[in-house]
């Protein structure tokens, strides 16, 4: 059987660790979340020696508990940043037509009419705005449809679970993401098979300019230098640990995780404003395995922040569920919750301090005394942005002229969405692996289409082909990154034995 490559796995992370410590690298990029996946791939593909390290997993941080939007920015016109929106709504472009569309859908959002007149107004004008703004961007005409009102049946056509006192609403347009820790590893094994080495449980301990002291966590007190030309520390809302003289204001993010049933089976991501807003939001984001995430809270975050996954606490959850069923007529209750999670936001210290949600979105760039390169802040939208603007720091301190080549640079998996219609086999697997669906169904072995829990349709063909080729190395990369099996308590329990026993078979891969 044909090995897809690039094939991230143990076995090539021992050949991989082993270079990096004889022969260094130039780039060597700290934290393997969207921020560091993007530089590395940005930096690999302009022909650059790169290593990125992460202590945990990929998309181990903020990565992965994101609500998972491409968007275009429409709080940021509200807020009057119009240069962020306007960048959103390009790498929005991009990603859903040229880098990931396989990993992208198109969703509609719908604000019901009983979100009162100054939400509707609002969302009409913010909505109108945006798709002016996206036509004039390349790519951005026809990539999404148009904002509009819509009356009362074709609301509930959308959201069924809505009140019927709700006589319509406004219905616009945005980028949804099959899965935030997928983008990621998408972007790592696309750098890889443009030879970056993607390391993770290696932990950096210090930064300087010519390299960094490294810990491997795979092997308990394994310390070593290695050198690099350039070292970018990427650890989202963890970088000033590792340098000084960047001032970050982490905010908890939350979302609680229900079925999709109890809403009426949404096709649309329900938008209802929080009491007392006019630009900040909760919505009931619909997705592609049944279940439904309602979110999201915005709250500043003090004190020191250790590697522990952040949780909800239980006055989000109520502004979450209070605030959702003023729009629904069956109200859900906590007991509804199946599970939940919490990201914490790296918000940039800014000019305005009234609260975290009037912080700014924009990202961080910074050079400190020893030369190391911090980027943090920004999103998961702009990632590629960000990533081309480190990138072309680096190249004249390594004497470099490569031009960007992202904005064109398919990620693994990727097909226009003709082509992907066109795919034949399992809708499920071509939604998250795009054109290497057949290869994950191949290498599944005999049960591979057996399902791994009796309620997802995750698959143990899956995975198998992780630990393979998606540099799964413990039941927790599985679970709760591979595959998000993991968000709901009951399903991970029961998947645990399943996924030991692959690891175990797959061991000496
Ligand atoms: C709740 C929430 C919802 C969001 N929703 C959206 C959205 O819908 N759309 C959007 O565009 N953006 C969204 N964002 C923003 C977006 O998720 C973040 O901006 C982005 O994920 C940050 O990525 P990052 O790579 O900079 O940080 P991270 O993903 O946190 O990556 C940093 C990595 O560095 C690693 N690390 C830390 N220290 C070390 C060390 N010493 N050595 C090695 N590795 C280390 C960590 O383990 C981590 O994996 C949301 C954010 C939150 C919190």
């Amino acid at each position: 059987m044909s090995i897809p490559w690039p094939s991230l796995n143990a076995a090539r992370r021992a050949v991989d660790l082993e270079s990096l410590r004889r022969n260094g690298v130039e780039v060597l990029v700290v934290g393997g979340g969207v921020t560091g996946a993007g530089i590395a791939l940005d930096a690999a593909s302009r022909g650059l020696r790169v290593a990125l390290v992460e202590r945990g997993d990929l998309a181990q941080g903020t990565s992965r508990w994101s609500s998972k939007l491409v968007h275009g920015g429409l709080r940021y016109l509200a807020h009057g940043e119009l240069r962020l929106a306007r960048d959103s709504a390009r790498e929005r472009a991009i990603l859903m037509t040229s880098t990931a569309p396989h990993l992208i859908r198109a969703l509609p959002f719908l604000i019901p009419s009983t979100a009162g007149a100054a939400a509707l107004t609002l969302g009409r004008l913010g909505t109108g705005a945006g798709d002016v703004l996206r036509a004039g961007l390349p790519g951005g005409f026809g990539s999404l449809p148009r904002a509009r009102w819509v009356d009362q049946k074709k609301a509930r056509g959308l959201v069924p679970g809505l009140r019927p006192q709700a006589r319509g609403g406004v219905v616009f347009w945005d980028g949804q993401l099959i899965d935030d820790a997928q983008l990621v590893l998408g972007l790592a094994r696309t750098a890889a098979l443009y030879g970056a080495a993607i390391l993770t449980r290696l932990q950096a301990t210090s930064l300087s300019n010519n390299g960094a002291e490294l810990l491997d966590r795979c092997s308990p007190g394994q310390s070593f230098s290695v050198e690099a030309r350039v070292v970018v520390n990427a650890t989202g809302v963890w970088a000033g640990e590792l340098t000084s003289g960047v001032s970050l204001l982490p905010s908890r993010g939350s979302h609680l995780v229900v079925d999709s049933h109890l809403l009426g089976r949404p096709r649309a991501a329900l938008t209802v404003p929080l009491p007392g807003s006019t630009s900040r939001y909760v919505f009931a984001l619909p997705q592609l395995d049944g279940r439904t995430y309602i979110g999201i809270t915005d709250e500043p975050v003090r004190g020191p922040i250790g590697e522990a996954d952040p949780r909800p606490d239980n006055s989000e959850v109520e502004v979450l569920l209070e605030t959702i069923n003023t729009a629904l007529s069956r109200q859900l209750q906590p007991e509804d919750i199946c599970g939940s999670f919490a990201g914490l936001r790296p918000l940039v210290a800014g000019p305005r301090r009234s609260g975290s949600a009037d912080l700014s979105r924009r990202h961080l760039i910074a050079r400190d005394s020893s030369g190391v390169i911090t980027v943090t802040g920004g999103k998961l939208t702009t990632y590629r942005a960000m990533a081309e603007e480190v990138v072309d720091i680096v190249m004249p301190i390594l004497g470099r002229t490569a031009k960007c080549r992202t904005r064109r640079l398919p990620l693994i998996g990727a097909a226009t969405p003709q082509r992907l219609t066109d795919l034949d086999g399992d809708p499920w697997l071509v939604a998250r692996y795009g054109t290497e669906a057949a290869t994950v169904s191949a290498e599944g072995g005999p049960d591979g289409a057996e399902r791994v829990v009796p309620n997802l349709a995750v698959t143990v063909a899956e995975l198998r082909y992780a630990v393979r080729h998606e540099l799964a190395l413990g039941v927790e990369d599985l679970l709760d990154r591979r595959t998000r099996i993991g968000l709901v308590p009951d399903d991970r329990a029961a998947a645990v034995p399943i996924a030991e026993r692959v690891l175990a078979e797959l061991s000496t891969v």
